[in-house]
């Protein structure tokens, strides 16, 4: 495999002065007119569209990418405070409903470039071999139509380039990581100890968090405020893993710009750009190819939004796939207290993990399985974790004075694809008239009986550690699916290399693609997932 500056170079053309941004970059970037036929435009410049925009630009093609959000500076944007950080957050109207609804609209997904990794946690776990086949292994789910083979050298490529650190992975294909895992804090101390007693195999690892130096980006200096956005430039996200390095090839990156709707030529059936509002000036950028990129609620509703005569009940949704099959995991999250000071904000929040509980157990009442975390809430996430337990006044201020003495640990199960599980579109509109996303979400019964079995692995784990009270929370993480993939249009929205089966110029390259989500954080495989995508385009 060819060096990592020979394929990225945006870690090296990040300054090094103690600044965070390239501003010589940006401001002569190349710029394309509207009228402008661009090779390919991409929607969004999150995980997904940021990855296909480098690689394609690095190919030589005309590319730009058009994100709803600002195209963020570190040193201006960003604090190191929670509070101040809520405008990372897509805060746009969604409709939610189900028996089981989730939460939107606040940190779910991310706006602007770099998308919602500007303020995940961090965490880049590999699927195992066993998600890419559960129809088949386990009699749930979905197969997928590639297997883990077809992703492993990409796996390897984007874990190059964020970089990743952590320990020799030992479960699903074992594997190693280019930075050597990071030193831990009070939370994954107490996690291996609990979990060491128990005969629980955990790991440290494994974070796209700089552990050394890389390129002109700085070791992580373990202040905590990963999900705030990484004012050091030590957590990997787009806009300084893929980003700087795209620019330097010739894309264009076009903040502040909404897709509204993709438009199709009625007698070709071929996509020939996109419309966009930017400064409330309705637009139109031409394009011989288009990918989509907003997010596993944006991108189905953005189809949705695009019907036309040719296509009435939607983009891409002859055969009723779109929206449909969107997960979310199980993210239980429990809390221990411990006599000495655990102080979990000291270090970042994503440490150590298990996979012991991935695959499915077949002595155990459910199929499909979870992993373990730590998760470290900061103050005012450690709140909403007491009041969600109903703890209120003079009860909530106990336990937010005895903060220090808390470790906290979360589950990812994983919760089934179902059809029902869907977006479709809501009677509300958004301040662009445009109608918004109405997220139906109900879990079965193997969704609560993993999230039980969690609940009670990780309650052990911290009594095993000495914890002497625990309090544990439901909650929900990561969306994934809603224009899956698939081997034909009658399942899926797109083929195995991320092109629609209904518009044979157009793509889909984010979270949404996903057939199944296993129990782990999705972030590399939807950046590995593209990287295949470009190169089967480009080669
Ligand atoms: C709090 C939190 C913690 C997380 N922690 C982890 C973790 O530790 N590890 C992990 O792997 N994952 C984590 N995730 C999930 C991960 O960040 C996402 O799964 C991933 O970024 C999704 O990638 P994407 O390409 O699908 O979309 P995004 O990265 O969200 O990119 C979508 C982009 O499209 C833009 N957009 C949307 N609609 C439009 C439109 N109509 N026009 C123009 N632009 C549009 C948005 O502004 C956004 O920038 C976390 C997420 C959250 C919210
Ligand atoms: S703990 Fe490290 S990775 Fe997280 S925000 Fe601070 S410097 Fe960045």
């Amino acid at each position: 495999m060819s060096s990592v500056r020979n394929r990225n170079e945006s870690a090296w053309l990040l300054p090094n002065d103690g600044t965070r941004t390239n501003h010589a970059l940006r401001r002569d970037m190349r710029r394309f007119d509207d009228r402008d036929e661009l090779d390919l435009l991409v929607v969004g410049c999150g995980a997904g569209g940021s990855v296909l925009l480098q690689r394609l630009a690095r190919a030589g093609w005309k590319v730009a990418a058009l994100d709803a959000g600002p195209f963020w500076d570190p040193d201006t944007d960003w604090v190191s405070d929670e509070a101040g950080s809520h405008h990372l957050y897509w805060t746009e109207p969604r409709v939610i409903s189900g028996s089981d609804p989730v939460p939107l609209g606040s940190n779910n997904s991310g706006r602007g470039v770099g998308g919602s990794m500007i303020h995940y946690a961090g965490y880049t776990p590999r699927f195992h071999p066993s998600d890419f086949r559960t129809f088949t292994q386990n009699g749930v789910g979905a197969d997928w139509p590639i297997g883990y083979g077809d992703l492993r050298s990409y796996y390897q490529e984007i874990e190059e380039e964020l970089p990743v650190a952590g320990e020799k992975w030992p479960w699903g294909d074992p594997h190693t990581y280019p930075y050597r895992p990071h030193p831990v804090g009070g939370n994954g101390e107490l996690f291996l100890r609990g979990a060491d007693k128990l005969g629980i195999t955990a790991k440290v690892g494994p974070v796209a968090i700089v552990n050394g130096r890389f390129g002109n980006r700085p070791h992580c200096i373990y202040r905590g405020f990963c999900l705030q956005g990484c004012k050091v430039n030590a957590k990997a996200s787009p806009l300084i893993t893929h980003i700087p390095d795209a620019l330097a090839h010739g894309a264009e990156v076009r903040p502040d710009c909404m897709v509204t709707h993709i438009e199709v030529d009625e007698h070709t059936g071929r996509a020939t750009g996109v419309h966009y509002v930017r400064d409330g000036v309705p637009r139109f950028q031409k394009a011989r190819m288009v990918a989509i990129a907003g997010y596993s609620i944006e991108t189905p509703r953005l189809l949705l939004n695009s019907a036309s005569k040719r296509f009435p009940d939607g983009l891409c949704n002859d055969f009723d796939q779109v929206g449909r099959y969107l997960m979310v995991q199980g993210a239980p999250q429990t809390a221990g207290r411990f006599d000495a000071e655990v102080r979990m904000y000291k270090s970042p929040p994503p440490e150590v993990s298990s996979e012991d509980f991935y695959e499915t157990d077949p002595a155990k009442p459910y199929q499909r399985g979870f992993s373990i975390q730590t998760v470290s809430p900061l103050p005012i996430t450690w709140a909403e974790h007491i009041a969600a337990q109903g703890h209120w006044g003079a009860a909530l201020r106990e336990y937010m004075s005895d903060y220090v003495h808390w470790s906290c640990l979360g589950a990812l199960c994983e919760f089934l694809p179902q059809p029902g599980n869907r977006v479709t579109l809501a009677e509300e509109t958004d301040r662009h008239g445009l109608p918004v996303a109405n997220f139906s979400y109900s879990q079965c019964e193997n969704d609560t009986r993993l999230m039980k079995a969690a609940q009670s692995v990780m309650e052990d784990i911290l009594h095993a550690a000495g914890a002497d009270e625990v309090i544990t929370i439901g909650r929900y993480a990561h969306l994934v699916g809603g224009a899956r993939m698939a081997a034909d249009e009658r399942h899926g929205v797109v083929d195995a290399g991320c092109r629609t089966f209904a518009v044979p110029n157009l793509y889909i390259t984010d979270g949404s693609v996903l057939p199944t989500q296993g129990s782990a954080n999705p972030a590399l495989t939807i950046m590995a997932v593209t990287a295949r995508a470009a190169d089967q385009l480009t080669g």
